[in-house]
């Protein structure tokens, strides 16, 4: 493109708080056959709260709480602060935790009074050899309904659930559509479980869902994506999303994400706003047409 067609291009999305960081990212954004999505935090307004928690043994929902809170006060993950907040809401007040380890994609283990308490996804109950039991079947009817479910086990045996509903941003399922407008292909990539994100794909009218992927394994997914010069765009906001980001052929940092995704972008959107997504790729292909 011109030196013009590229100034008023880099106003335009300015303008929208659709920050490009270079020509060659505004180029590209005009050339993209494929965008994929974070579900948690970009589809979704990444604040996550506790709606259902479900416990089998005695004594109860508080006991169990207080278990998982005293884990979960340790981690920075997103779902462990929807259920601190929760506990501070029923005034749960939790003990304090040893020996406290993040598993990647997984959950995350402390010892709390004496049991060890592992908190996380069907693969981190898996890793602790638990076995669900009648929480199987409650596990898969939150998840249908679109909650990230988190299993607690305590001491090698599943002891409950909580279920995490984390709302659409009110703009994604448009986005979506105005992408499909635009001859783009629409993928969801998420590490939460399949049934979960499924439910809230098909409300956004995504078809193409890659879900349960390790933070690490995000990049070499992008990587499938790619295959036969496929231009892909990967939209992301944690510091789990930078790798996939860098991969990308256009890396698209949701405004309110970290520092590192930020830094990682070709293109930063600041206004968290998924129609962002479809109103760059515009602006792209006007300052491609501007230069011929
Ligand atoms: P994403 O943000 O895309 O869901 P993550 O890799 O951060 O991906 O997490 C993958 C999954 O691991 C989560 O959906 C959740 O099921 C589980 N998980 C990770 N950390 C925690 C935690 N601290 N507490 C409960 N579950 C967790
Ligand atoms: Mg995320």
């Amino acid at each position: 493109a011109t030196p013009t067609a590229i100034m008023v291009g880099t106003g335009l999305g300015a303008g929208r708080g659709a920050l490009f960081k270079n020509a060659a990212a505004l180029e590209t954004s005009a050339g993209i056959h494929t965008v994929v999505m974070d579900k948690t935090g970009t589809l979704t307004k990444g604040e996550p709260e506790v709606t259902d928690v479900i416990t089998t043994q005695e004594p109860g929902e508080d006991a169990l709480l207080r278990l998982v809170t005293a884990v979960e006060r340790e981690s920075e993950h997103p779902l462990a602060e929807a259920v601190v907040r929760h506990a501070e809401d029923r005034a749960v007040v939790a003990p304090s935790a040893g020996g406290f380890e993040n598993v990647p994609g997984h959950g995350a283990t402390a010892v709390v009074e004496g049991h060890r308490v592992a908190v996380g996804n069907r693969r981190l109950a898996e890793r602790e050899g638990v076995d669900l039991g009648p929480l199987a079947a409650r596990r898969e009817e939150l998840a249908a309904t679109g909650r990230t479910v988190v299993i607690v086990c305590v001491d090698g045996r599943a002891a409950g659930l909580i279920g995490i509903a984390d709302a659409p941003r009110e703009t994604s399922a448009a986005a979506v559509r105005e992408l499909h407008g635009l001859g783009v292909e629409v993928v969801m990539l998420t590490g939460d479980n399949r049934a979960t994100a499924e439910r809230i794909a098909r409300r956004l009218g995504i078809d193409t869902v890659i879900a349960e992927v390790l933070p690490r394994d995000k990049a070499a997914r992008i990587a499938e994506l790619q295959r036969g010069d496929r231009k892909v765009a990967m939209v992301g906001d944690g510091v789990n999303d930078a790798p996939a980001l860098a991969q990308a052929d256009l890396g698209i940092a949701i405004g309110a994400g970290t520092d590192v995704a930020i830094e990682t972008a070709d293109l930063v959107l600041m206004r968290s706003d998924p129609l962002d997504v479809p109103t760059a790729l515009r602006i792209g292909r006007g300052t491609l047409r501007k230069m011929r």
